[in-house]
């Protein structure tokens, strides 16, 4: 399909940072063609011409931490120390909640949400990661996918080897798939052994995959790591040689400098969840001096069950905000920065920075519009700050992913939002009386 944007401004979050005050974007099937000023604009009968006058543009957010369909379980469980929070509450319910049937319309229901806010890539952790493909597929969004081992039974597989060969099938399945790309996911080194670590990233290697992982998310987790391999988690994974540029760890809390070097020196990312870590009392990461340090910072929501929502403008401004109040310092964290952690950053944090997370010929079309003409965000100054601290969701009115529209004028395209919704709180709702 042949498609053209016209008449926007363009922010092309490129390295230069580029703008173009009336640009457009052409793109041929799923890739960008050509980027550039309405000056050099010569018009082709033959596609579809989308006149986006009024309009910002901007590559797609990129959530680089979440669990789909934790969707079944936003609020369920509140306002609870992480380690009860997920080991009395959030283990026994997946435990008897999450079927393939219902994690289909739990990520159908994020997706949704996730649209709506801005999403046009996520890099999930999650089980039954095969119907989440399909789903995903389905709905037009990008999606980095894995069935996350962990060394005791879980939802789709009761062993390691298991869980192993799943994600090999995964793998194999959805090879050069330009939406799906699939990972391999060691759940923490508090639920993994090494052997698991070490197999999981053995499989990840053998395909070039992404590798990921929760690391440093509380003082209790890095007192755990510590006691049982007399190494702090940064140092644990680089010890084992899994810490390198094909691994994303998210949260990170509660790094030292120390193990931020290292991620540095490694090429590994950070998955930031600002939210989330605020939520579970886990605390605030230092975010600016990971950034001082080099370190691949992307932004990540975590699931639903401990944010409460997958919306990555709300995650952004946390970002923003945080390291300014913590470090007593307005400078800690500039708001373009905040948006490159939501766009290119977040894209090389989880291994698509040559695909997706600016707007640049060669690059896959995922793309966002904007209409910044509100009563919210007038009158405007510098537009990263109003896309960080004055921007809604409800601001961003179209998105593309691979080229085909997901959402125009606020209606989803691909997804039946009020039948997805429907069917959800016929199951899940107050009244279906499932969870209590
Ligand atoms: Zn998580």
């Amino acid at each position: 399909m042949k498609r053209a944007v016209v008449n926007a401004v363009v922010l092309t979050m490129n390295d230069r940072m580029d703008c173009f005050e009336k640009g457009y974007v052409r793109m041929r099937g799923g890739e960008i063609t050509e980027v550039a000023s309405m000056e050099e604009w010569k018009p082709d009968g033959e596609e579809e011409c989308t006149d986006a006058a009024g309009m910002w543009m901007l590559p797609g957010f990129v959530n680089t931490h979440t669990h789909t369909p934790m969707t079944l379980l936003r609020g369920y469980a509140d306002d609870l120390p992480l380690h009860a929070w997920l080991t009395e509450h959030i283990f026994p319910a997946e435990a008897r909640l999450i079927t393939p049937e219902h994690v289909r319309l739990a990520s159908r229901f994020a997706f949704a949400e996730m649209i709506r806010t801005g999403t046009t890539c996520f890099n999930d952790m999650y089980f039954f990661s095969r119907v989440i493909a399909e789903e995903a597929k389905r709905a037009g969004i990008r999606a980095v996918l894995n069935d996350s081992l962990i060394d005791f039974p879980a939802p789709g597989f009761g062993t390691v080897d298991e869980g192993l060969a799943l994600a090999e099938e995964l793998i194999r399945a959805w090879a050069g798939d330009p939406l799906i790309h699939p990972s391999v996911c060691a759940h923490s080194p508090y639920t993994c052994s090494k052997e698991t670590l070490l197999k999981a990233k053995r499989l990840a290697d053998r395909y070039g995959t992404l590798f990921q992982i929760h690391l440093s998310e509380t003082r209790q987790e890095t007192e755990t790591v510590k006691k049982q391999t007399g190494f702090l988690p940064g140092e644990y994974l680089h010890r084992i040689g899994v810490l390198d540029g094909n691994l994303i760890a998210a949260h990170g809390v509660w790094l030292t400098p120390g193990e931020v070097r290292l991620f540095a020196g490694s090429g590994a990312a950070i998955g930031h969840c600002p939210k989330s870590n605020l939520k579970l009392a886990s605390g605030v990461a230092d975010t600016a001096s990971w950034l001082r340090a080099g370190v691949t910072v992307g932004l990540g929501t975590d699931g639903t069950a401990s944010n409460n929502s997958l919306d990555m403008v709300e995650e952004m401004r946390f970002a923003a905000l945080l390291p300014k109040g913590v470090c007593h310092d307005p400078e800690a964290m500039p708001a373009r920065d905040a948006l490159r952690m939501a766009t290119i950053e977040g894209a090389r944090a989880v291994g698509l920075g040559d695909r997706i997370g600016s707007l640049e010929p060669g690059k896959r079309a995922d793309l966002l519009l904007i209409r910044s003409e509100a009563v919210n965000m007038q009158p405007v100054y510098d537009r990263y700050s109003a896309i960080v601290y004055a921007m809604n969701s409800g601001n961003i009115v179209s998105s593309m992913a691979e080229g085909e529209w997901l959402m125009q004028d606020r209606e989803l395209i691909r997804i039946d939002e009020k039948e997805t919704l429907n069917d959800l709180m016929e199951r899940f709702g107050a009244k279906a009386g499932v969870l209590r």
